[in-house]
This record gives structure tokens, sequence and C-alpha cells, in this order.
């Protein structure tokens, strides 16, 4: 099937993110080829990584926003864990390769060159990222797009990290501490093992259909019974999050003399409430008869 629906607002910020990624990117390595640093080095890998992050909003607002065709009737909204598992293991993959040659330098004694020039670029990257975090957090805040909203706070905390590394090869090239490059280097790498690994851990959560935090089982549980009014019981209650989407399916108990139009009503009106909290959301409700009851789940009277 090939629809093409004109591209969102938030999916052109997404576009436009990468762009400015790539500038920043390209500011970055410069200044680690220039100074030879490897505490720069890692800060331009930081970099890649938040471009493979955007690249996954990016796809996910695009592919996983279409709507559900003959070939995928649940819809499209799990592609995006496929790319964030894939991420994240690209990306811890470049953590090790920072800690290997953070290494290497410690071990050879590197020293760092042209200090001011690659710090002065380095700034000049820094402050383009914080200006598009600042407004990447803003305009997803208004869009509604919390994939916007997420990858604007990543970027914030690039922002910090970048900061950190400034700070240390200032120091570095001040006082001839030259060991604190490979330092600052492997810290950096550790951090993005960690978010490398933590992507990995989502993906595979939302793959397997893990359950959704018990807070918000316990919300829906609450709206059901405050909707319920007519039925006897609302039991095996299960929910799953594909990407966006959020699946909830349950049993509903009903007096076995209601009329289908009746049962239906109920049906409707907790589909509506629930919708209207966690939209989007798929919801299927099985009608019984009260013989049916277990007495647990939601008591509904
Ligand atoms: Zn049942
Ligand atoms: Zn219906």
């Amino acid at each position: 099937m090939c629809y093409t629906p004109p591209m969102p607002p938030a999916a052109r910020l997404a576009l436009y993110s990468l762009l400015v990624a790539l500038a920043v990117l390209a500011l970055k390595g410069t200044a680690a080829w220039i100074t030879g640093s490897v505490a720069l080095f890692a800060d331009a890998t930081e970099t890649l990584v938040h471009m493979a992050g955007s690249a996954t909003v990016l796809a996910s607002i695009l592919y996983a926003s279409r709507p559900p065709d003959a070939n995928h009737p649940y819809g499209h909204t799990k592609a995006e864990y496929f790319s964030a598992a894939l991420i994240g293991a690209m990306i811890a993959a470049a953590a090790v390769a920072i800690l290997y040659s953070a290494w290497n330098a410690f071990v050879a004694g590197n020293r760092i060159v042209e200090a001011p020039t690659g710090l002065a670029v380095t700034a000049l990257a820094t402050g383009i990222n914080a200006l598009w975090a600042r407004l990447l957090i803003r305009r997803g805040a208004a869009l509604g797009s919390p994939a916007l909203a997420a990858d604007g706070r990543h970027l914030m905390s690039d922002v910090v990290t970048s900061l950190g590394v400034l700070g240390g090869i200032a120091l570095a090239a001040a006082t001839g501490l030259w060991w604190l490059d490979p330092l600052l280097a492997a810290l950096t790498a550790v951090g993005i093992l960690w978010s490398g690994a933590r992507l990995i851990r989502e993906s595979v959560g939302g793959l397997m259909d893990e359950a959704p935090p018990p807070d918000r089982i316990a919300r829906i549980e609450a709206i059901v019974a405050e909707h319920g009014a007519g039925g006897i019981e609302a039991h095996d209650l299960r929910t799953r999050q594909a990407g966006a989407l959020l699946f909830v399916e349950f049993h509903l108990v009903v007096p076995g003399a209601m009329t289908v139009a009746d049962s239906h009503a109920i049906c409707d009106r907790i589909e509506g409430a629930i919708r209207a909290e966690f939209a989007p959301a798929t919801i299927t409700i099985h009608v019984e008869p009260h013989g049916k009851a277990k007495r647990e789940g939601v008591s509904l009277r």
C-alpha cells in the first residue's frame, strides 16, 4: 500500500533537527580533528547518537502514524521499536569505540594541540545545540508531540555534557594535566553506553508487549469503574502499548437479560472515557452474562 500523508509540522521539525545535528556534527568533528582530543571526539560521537535519535523520531512520526492497512491490520506503531533497538546497538558500539580510543590516548600520553581553536568551534556548536534544544522543547509542547519534546530534552542533556567536556579541556590545556582528556572521553562513553542500553531495554519491552506501569493499569480500571454503570463486573483486563497506540481489552459482565443495545451503550461509554484520556487507543470489550462473573477485577456495583 502506498499512502503518503502530507508531512505534519512535527515531522518537519524532526527533519530540521537532523539538519541542525549534521551541522553541529561537522563543527565538533572539525574541533576533534584539529586538537586530537579524544574527549572532543567523544562529544562529536554524542551528536551522532543524537542524530540517530532524531532519525527514529522522524521515522516514527512518518511511518508509525500510517493508518492500519490490509498488510498490517493492527497499524504500524511498533515500527519505532525496531529502529530504536537498532540505534541502541549502534550507540553501544560507538561507546566501545570511544573507550578504546580513550585507552589508546591514555597509554600513548596524547597531548592536545590547538586547544583555543578547538574550544571555540565546540563552544559554537554547543550554542547552536542549546538554542535548538530550547526551540524543540517549546514547539514539542505546543504541537503535543512528546517525542519531539523528549528529543529536545535529550539534546539539552548533550549540551550539559559538552559544557563539562569544554571545561575539562580548558583545564587540561591550562594546567598540562593531559590525562583529563582521555578521562573525560571515558566518562562521556559511559554516558553514551547507558543511553544505548536504555534504548535497547525499552525497545525489547515494547516488542515483547511488556505490561504498562501499574499506575496506568490502575487508572484504566478506575475509568472502567467510573463509567461502567449498569454492568456487574469487569475482569481479565489486559493492556499493551504499541508505540503511541494503546491496546485495551477486557470482559464486561452484565445482567443476562440486558439487551445487546444497552450493553453496547455501556461499552461505548467506557471506550469514549478511556480514549478521552489515552488517545489513540484500540479497545475491545467482550460482553458476558452474569453467570460468568468471577468476583475479581473491577466491581461495577
Ligand atoms: Zn470472562
Ligand atoms: Zn460498537
